[in-house]
């Protein structure tokens, strides 16, 4: 089954069409990129996808379990992560302490062990850490982090809620071109560890054709492209409207 399956979802602001009838799904593990030029649709589609806004048209499904219109808590509790442009994490706290929180808030969401965050066991924050190559940072507060740490910081407390489907708009915004390719890597190798499906937005095309097994192409509202990202790149539409060539 699917992870998330997308059927002919639309939305309208006044008279702007931003998602006009898009269909699409992602499976357990994979990586797919939505890609195209600024307006597109891209961030509308993300909203409609994590329940900040609701559809006007079309359906989602998690699972096989019909989303479409519930509020962001409850669609974030059915394992719909999310990570922002701009990163959200508690400045004065330590790495190690910001990941025990989101374990923590993830425990109570399973229903359960109200353990205070002091008894608790540092290991499985820590092995989500190393993980994502951040243990030398754990004890560090997150506001003198670098941007591109903070950006595993924010992977890593998305990864502490167990989503079945990560959703990722432009996560390497303001990142250098090394860090991109790292982050987008270091995702790509966790989700298909974790069969979690990941869908993301991201201009840079280099990181996109390394680490997406498929691609979406929206144009005004509109897919007019998918496929395998050789087939995508070698698309005449695709090179027309996008990548201008
Ligand atoms: P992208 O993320 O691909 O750059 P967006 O989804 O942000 O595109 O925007 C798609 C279109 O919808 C654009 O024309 C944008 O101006 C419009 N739009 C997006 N959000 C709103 C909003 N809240 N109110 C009015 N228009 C919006
Ligand atoms: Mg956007």
């Amino acid at each position: 089954m699917a992870t998330l399956e997308v059927e002919g979802l639309a939305k309208s602001f006044g008279g702007v069409q931003a998602v006009r009838g898009v269909s699409f799904a992602v499976a357990p593990g994979e990586m797919l990129a939505l890609i195209g030029p600024n307006g597109a649709g891209k961030s509308t589609c993300f909203n409609m996808l994590n329940g900040q806004l609701r559809p006007d048209a079309g359906r989602v499904w998690l699972r096989g379990q019909d989303i479409t219109g519930l509020a962001p808590r409850r669609v974030w509790r059915l394992g719909v992560g999310r990570t922002f442009q701009i990163t959200a994490t508690f400045g004065s706290m330590t790495v190690l302490e910001n990941v025990q929180m989101a374990l923590l808030s993830h425990q109570r969401r399973l229903g359960g062990l109200w353990t205070p965050v002091r008894a608790m066991d540092c290991a499985p924050a820590e092995a989500l850490l190393a993980r994502l190559g951040m243990a030398e940072q754990a004890e560090r507060p997150c506001g003198i982090l670098a941007y591109g740490d903070l950006k595993r910081v924010e992977l890593a407390i998305a990864l502490a809620n167990d989503p079945a489907l990560l959703l990722m708009d432009e996560p390497t915004a303001g990142m250098a071109p090394q860090e991109r390719v790292a982050l987008m890597a270091l995702t790509a190798g966790i989700a298909r560890e974790r069969g979690i499906a990941v869908l993301f937005t991201e201009h840079d095309m280099d990181v996109v054709f390394a680490h997406a097994d498929r691609i979406l192409v929206l144009d005004r509202g509109a897919l007019i492209a998918q496929g395998a990202p050789a087939a995508v790149r070698a698309d005449p539409r695709v090179r027309e409207v996008y990548l201008g060539a």
